[in-house]
């Protein structure tokens, strides 16, 4: 990439490191004060290595789909600096002139095949029945990144580069099977994922000991266990340590370790609990429309909803809402059947708009009033982090946090609501758990920092885009030759996209 002068991939545009200078350092000097224990510190201070040289970088692994369905692992980088998002209203090249108070970009602008960085495809059929050749991608990547890290790349007249790995993402299940995680959503009996794995008592954290130690879904509780989680070593959540942290550089203070594995508040709210939250909230306005009977009336919320997405010039993704989507409407609890993240958008934005328009619904019971007020707390909370920078400055980083509490409270209180009516509705599912953690973590770094890091950096809907691109790319080549097959395709299509 250097020697191509294609180093803006990973620097926001930035083709040199001496250009990125001043990004580089606004970024390590901000990201020093939230993550002290890291031990990149260390060098800086010995003078092994410069700030400026130093570039964060992500890994980012799924498990994508192949022709056969079989699943194909996918192992890439990038850099938690980019373009943008589309959502941010400021001009960009504005924001790299004036580091200093417009911020640095988010990477979520441009397609993810100019941003993201293949590294590894590998069949599922080459590793399911053998865990040991999942086990050597990985400690032959990370031996890679650790060498590189140690020795940075020569580029020449332009200097050295030292690529940094300040973390690894993915959705949830991926952390566990990259880290070996055994404190887990997989271990929660009541969201019990594989069988034989729900043990009550075995954690569903990797960061705390919810689940364990304490009950997590006492929320007073659990955010004094997060809190203590940064003073008190805890058991490492794995039996097995995975190579990432044993060979890379990674936070060195209490239970540091454990965060090298960046839970993703994106994928924990729109393919978890936001399913949940949705599909009992549709079931909680089917009530207040007209209708003889249930399918009536949603009959006319999904015109409502029709009418909404086009008003709103929204591509309404699901062409009719019924009870089926919200799980049958009888007594089971009402679960989302849908599998679209943007269709948990869609819902939860048409739903702030039932409740602005139909003020008098609100004050119906309690449980309505707390839905309305959580669907516009977490709508807001993800469009206000989507729409802000790299960093948010301390006030409007509390704000945030405080909105997505309060959306995590009002969760909490349908659940307790509908219990005392008898029904089961809005269940205690450990992404909502996930949600608190990355509240936790944004409340900590206001204690010390006047800069917070923005969560939706560490979450993945721009990387599901590009695993689904590069999946498409091993459907196309021999099943034979697919891991080498499938990167050269890779290599002969950037070839092409980077150039415009
Ligand atoms: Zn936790």
């Amino acid at each position: 990439m250097a020697q191509h002068r294609d180093l803006g991939h990973i620097l926001a545009g930035f083709n040199s490191i001496a250009d990125a200078k001043v990004m580089l350092r606004t970024f390590w000097t901000r990201y020093r004060k939230i993550c002290p224990g890291f031990q990149l510190w260390q060098q800086l201070d010995q003078g092994v290595k410069k700030m400026e040289e130093c570039v964060p970088l992500y890994l980012h692994g799924d498990e994508g789909v192949t022709y056969k369905r079989g699943g194909v692992l996918i192992l890439s980088f990038q850099s938690p600096l980019g373009f943008g998002t589309s959502k941010g209203d400021k001009d960009l090249s504005l924001n790299l002139q004036d580091l200093g108070e417009a911020g640095l970009p988010l990477n979520f602008n441009k397609s993810g095949m100019y941003t993201r960085m293949l590294m590894v495809v590998c069949p599922k059929d080459m590793y399911k029945e053998d865990p040991r050749v999942w086990n050597a991608i990985f400690e032959r990547v990370v031996a890679d990144f650790s060498h590189l890290e140690e020795h940075g790349l020569d580029l020449g007249t332009d200097g050295k580069i030292f690529p940094i790995i300040i973390g690894n993402k993915g959705d949830w299940s991926y952390l566990v099977t990259s880290g070996n995680l055994e404190r887990s959503y997989r271990r929660s009996p009541k969201g019990a994922k594989e069988e034989g794995r729900d043990v009550e008592g075995a954690g569903i954290c990797h960061l705390c000991l919810g689940g364990q130690s304490f009950d997590w879904e006492n929320l007073q509780m659990a955010e004094k266990a997060m809190a203590e989680s940064r003073e008190h070593a805890l058991p490492v959540p794995w039996f097995r340590e995975a190579a990432m942290t044993r060979m890379l550089i990674h936070d060195s203070g209490c239970n540091g370790k454990s965060r090298f594995y960046k839970l993703d508040l994106w994928h924990g709210f729109h393919l978890g609990i936001g399913k949940s939250w949705a599909a009992g909230g549709l079931l909680m306005i089917q009530q207040f429309l007209e209708g003889g009977n249930m399918d009536d009336r949603f009959k006319q919320m999904s015109a409502m909803y029709v009418q909404f997405c086009k008003a709103n010039k929204i591509d309404k993704i699901i062409s009719k809402i019924d009870k089926y989507l919200c799980g049958g409407g009888g007594s089971a609890e009402p679960l989302g059947t849908w599998n679209k993240a943007a269709v948990t958008t869609n819902l939860c934005l048409f739903m702030e708009w039932f409740f602005t328009e139909n003020p008098d619904v609100v004050t119906h019971d309690d449980g309505v009033y707390y839905m309305a007020h959580g669907t516009a707390k977490i709508n807001s909370t993800f469009r206000r982090l989507y729409s802000g920078d790299l960093w948010l400055r301390r006030e409007l980083g509390l704000e945030i946090a405080g909105e997505l509490l309060q959306f995590i409270r009002s969760y909490c209180f349908e659940a307790w609501f509908h219990l005392q009516k008898g029904q089961s509705r809005f269940g205690m599912y450990p992404e909502l758990h996930l949600l608190h953690e990355v509240h936790g973590q944004m409340i900590w770094e206001a204690s010390k920092s006047e800069w917070i890091y923005n969560p939706i950096a560490e979450t993945c809907s721009m990387d599901e885009d590009f695993v689904g691109r590069c999946a498409i790319l091993t459907r196309s080549v021999s099943p034979r030759l697919n891991s080498l097959r499938s990167l050269q395709r890779y290599l002969a299509q950037i070839q092409m996209s980077w150039r415009h």
